[in-house]
């Protein structure tokens, strides 16, 4: 395998490897996890919830958190993304915007903690968010199902704003879903089987780009809005995992696809995430993709600006740093 990829992809793979398997006493420099190269047009990007909807203590569901420009905006709200947030050091009432990529529940059942979790610690105002058609009717929902909560909250001795419990929900199309201080974030239309419309993200700040794919079968549109984008994170199906689903009847890529979506867009950095099982993924993805890759799991951290580096968070708050 070394000498089928040459010199530069085997140190490729060994950084794939070290981002796969990383504990804290990882051969490479060692940095706190704030002091990781950041710059003023950088793009962090914390992969909160990795996993899918069977439970996993060491994988959550699906969130992404990505801080540009000042603001901290959240892409999906799966199971414990307000925990991961904590162990990411941000507080739910910190997050500016919400965009859910589609409305299956691993992707949006974090929501109400993350709403109400955010008022409780001190959110003065609505939250915001954005999502496909429904995502408007749920919000609407989400207040009635929680009134009881909420009023209980709004009064002494606890007192917290009415304002702060508000939720200004936007259905969204494809196109850009929001334009604030320089960061865009673009929604583009992905195949996520009869989930329509379900979305993918790309967010755009001081001339650098990432893009997550959310739930997608291999998707020409992804490729089209991924162009020139610096890391792409993408969904793939665990290729030991038990599916009873037919390959040809399955919503979300095989690693393969996902691999070939890399090699279409040639991003500084191609993430995966969103797997049940590890096993065999990044094999599978190398046999369309050789570029640099990392396999997920919760906490990784990958800073985008001149260069892209990526490390994982550890309890003490430590990191191994790798870049590209
Ligand atoms: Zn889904």
């Amino acid at each position: 395998m070394t000498m089928r990829f040459g010199e530069i992809i085997f140190r490729r793979t060994v950084f794939v490897t070290l981002a796969s398997l990383m504990t804290v006493a990882c051969a490479a420099t060692t940095v706190n996890a704030a002091g990781a190269a950041k710059s003023a047009d950088a793009i962090r990007v914390t992969m909160l919830g990795t996993g899918t909807p069977y439970p996993s203590a060491e994988r959550f569901e699906a969130a992404i958190l990505v801080e540009a420009g000042g603001k901290r905006l959240l892409f999906d709200c799966g199971r414990g993304a307000v925990i991961r947030l904590s162990q990411a050091g941000v507080k739910a009432s910190e997050i500016d915007a919400v965009f859910l990529t589609h409305l299956h529940s691993d992707h949006v059942v974090g929501l109400p903690d993350l709403w109400l979790t955010g008022w409780f610690l001190g959110r003065p105002d609505a939250l915001e968010l954005f999502g496909p058609s429904g995502t408007k009717s749920m919000a609407t929902h989400l207040a009635e199902a929680f009134a009881g909560d909420i009023a209980a909250r709004e009064a002494a001795p606890e007192n917290l704003p009415s304002a702060g419990v508000e939720i200004t929900a936007k259905d969204i199309e494809e196109g850009i879903a929001y334009d604030e201080g320089g960061v865009r974030v673009t929604a583009f239309l992905v195949d996520h089987g009869n989930v329509k419309p379900a979305f993918g993200y790309r967010v755009d700040y001081g001339g650098h780009a990432v893009v997550i794919s959310g739930d997608t079968n291999f998707s020409e549109n992804l490729i089209h809005f991924a162009r020139g984008a610096d890391c792409v994170m993408h969904a793939a199906w665990s290729v030991g995992a038990t599916n009873p689903t037919p390959p040809a009847q399955r919503t979300i890529a095989s690693a393969e696809d996902a691999g070939r979506v890399f090699a279409a867009v040639r991003p500084k950095l191609a993430v995966v995430y969103h797997y049940e099982d590890a096993a065999g993924i990044e094999r599978a993805v190398r046999t369309e993709y050789a570029g640099p890759l990392v396999v997920a799991k919760d906490l990784l951290v990958i800073d985008v600006g001149k260069e892209v580096t990526w490390h994982a968070r550890t309890e003490s708050g430590g990191s191994a740093t790798h870049a590209k």
